[in-house]
């Protein structure tokens, strides 16, 4: 009997690994790329009044203008250009994905590797084909490269992470613009990590039709709420909105978001205390024998643990009490890799400590 239901699931969707939540419990956790940080007191005690008369029994405003009016003056989208909100913004790559999804053509989505896992994820349970453009031994773009991909594979989208995910480093301007102008389709840029890059995308939306910037709340301290955003081009974004669930943006996340934004300086100094803290925690890690450290403009960074077994590392400092990622690759250019994200100075100072005695022993 469950044969006949487990036959009618696609071969593609059997072969995907579920995606892994690691379990946190009892340990510090720096593998998620969370703002370790709560609201102050004063703010949370002023949304909790803001929550407790919000109308749980109506549906959310399905277009959440008011949110999206917030959002647009607190990120800065050119006032010509349009949003559409996800549910987080792995929905929002989720839509887009649907969006040119065709069974009557090849169509393909490309990014860059290491990157994103869940640009491949989705390609893949969308139905089109997914294309990881190999970058440099330095995490730097392959032009070369890039270009052949493009013209032989014709991408529906382009996703670049900018900072990227899991490498932190943001990649050449020139070289971003002129994959914007050789693309047969449309750009993403991915600025998850905005609040800890000097730089972004969105002034550029006016120069070039056929790119969109994706933001989320989640890295600024708002992950729970689970909130991103599409923006550009009125016609691309329409086209986007009408795949989108009309209630996607919950009551309870369109009254804290809109609260919290009102109130966003308390973030901005959350996002500058964790970038201070990030410059300590390198300057520190490079002290550390047998660590290879790579740069970082986001709340992360990753490091490759050489001349020992690099799951054994990771095994020791979470038992030592700290969960960090294991990037689980023994080739490529992630080998020996893991990603620590950036805690409270308490919390990164135990992981120094436990990482240094365990690349001690
Ligand atoms: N883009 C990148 C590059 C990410 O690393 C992440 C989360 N790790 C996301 C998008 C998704 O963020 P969210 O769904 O929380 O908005």
């Amino acid at each position: 009997m469950l044969e006949k239901s487990l036959n009618w699931i696609r071969p593609v969707i059997k072969k995907i690994h579920a995606y892994q939540v690691a379990d946190a419990s009892g340990l510090i956790k720096l593998d998620a790329m969370e703002n370790p940080y709560q609201l102050s007191d004063g703010l949370k005690a002023k949304l909790q009044v803001k929550l407790s008369v919000a109308d749980l029994n109506r549906y959310p405003d399905s277009s959440a203008k008011s949110l999206r009016e917030k959002l647009s003056q607190v990120m800065k989208v050119p006032a010509d250009k349009s949003i559409v909100l996800g549910n987080g913004s792995d929905e929002l790559i989720q839509m887009l994905a649907m969006a040119v999804a065709d069974h009557d053509k090849d169509v393909c989505l490309m990014s860059f590797d290491p990157g994103f896992v869940m640009y491949k994820m989705i390609a893949d349970f969308s139905g089109v084909e997914y294309v990881g453009v190999p970058l440099r031994e330095d995490f730097s773009l392959d032009m070369e490269k890039t270009r052949v991909a493009i013209k032989q594979k014709k991408p529906a989208i382009i996703f670049i992470a900018y900072p990227n995910n899991p490498s932190a480093n943001c990649y050449n301007k020139n070289e971003i613009e002129e994959i914007i102008s050789i693309a047969p389709g449309m750009v993403v840029l991915d600025e998850a990590y905005h609040p800890f890059a000097q730089d972004s995308y969105m002034d550029r939306l006016t120069d070039f039709d056929n790119l969109l910037v994706m933001r989320t709340v989640s890295k600024m301290g708002l992950a729970g709420l689970r909130l991103g955003l599409l923006c550009g081009h009125s016609d691309i974004i329409n086209e986007i909105n009408k795949i989108r669930l009309p209630y996607n943006i919950n009551v309870l996340t369109q009254v804290a978001a809109e609260f919290v934004l009102d109130n966003v300086n308390e973030l901005d100094q959350q996002a500058k205390a964790i970038c201070d803290e990030r410059e300590k925690l390198l300057t520190t890690m490079r002290d550390i024998p047998k660590l290879e450290v790579f740069p970082s403009q986001a709340n992360f960074i990753l490091f490759r643990v050489l001349e020992k077994n690099v799951n054994d590392v990771f095994d020791d400092i979470k038992q030592k009490g700290v969960l960090i990622k294991n990037m689980k690759t023994d080739a490529g250019l992630l080998k020996n890799c893991l990603r620590v994200t950036i805690g409270t100075p308490d919390e990164n100072r135990m992981f120094v400590d436990v990482l240094t005695s365990t690349m001690s022993d």
